[in-house]
């Protein structure tokens, strides 16, 4: 019997990425973007809790951090998006291929390593 080989759609798109690596990256993402959605929510429970006994310097540095959470998040949902449309791995300024490795390390890139340096 006769075996036909077809790849998903997606897969297709990014060859250089084999489905146990983006596997690997999507849970790292996925992670990641659980454990920010939970710091966020911690946050934003502390800053309600900051009455006006609290400094507006105490205030202002809890905001910057839950900003900083959110925009992290955003960034790490992002990426799984552009997973689901098959837009990931691929520099998002010159279309090059960024390496698995650079992947590994930081799965929301979205620069490969000479469009960072310029
Ligand atoms: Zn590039």
């Amino acid at each position: 019997m006769q075996t036909i080989a077809f790849a998903p759609p997606v897969l297709e798109s990014q060859p250089h990425l084999t489905p146990l690596q983006q596997g690997l990256l999507r849970a790292n993402l996925g992670q990641r973007l659980q454990s920010q959605r939970d710091r966020a929510v911690q946050a934003t429970i502390m800053l309600q809790e900051f009455s006006d006994a609290r400094s507006s310097t105490d205030r202002k540095i809890a905001r910057r951090q839950l900003m900083e959470m959110v925009e992290d998040a955003r960034r790490l949902e992002n990426a799984l998006e552009r997973m689901d449309t098959g837009d990931y791995g691929a520099c998002v300024n010159c279309a090059r291929l960024i390496p698995f490795e650079r992947l590994e390390a930081v799965p929301e890139a979205r620069y490969c390593r000479s469009c960072l340096r310029t």
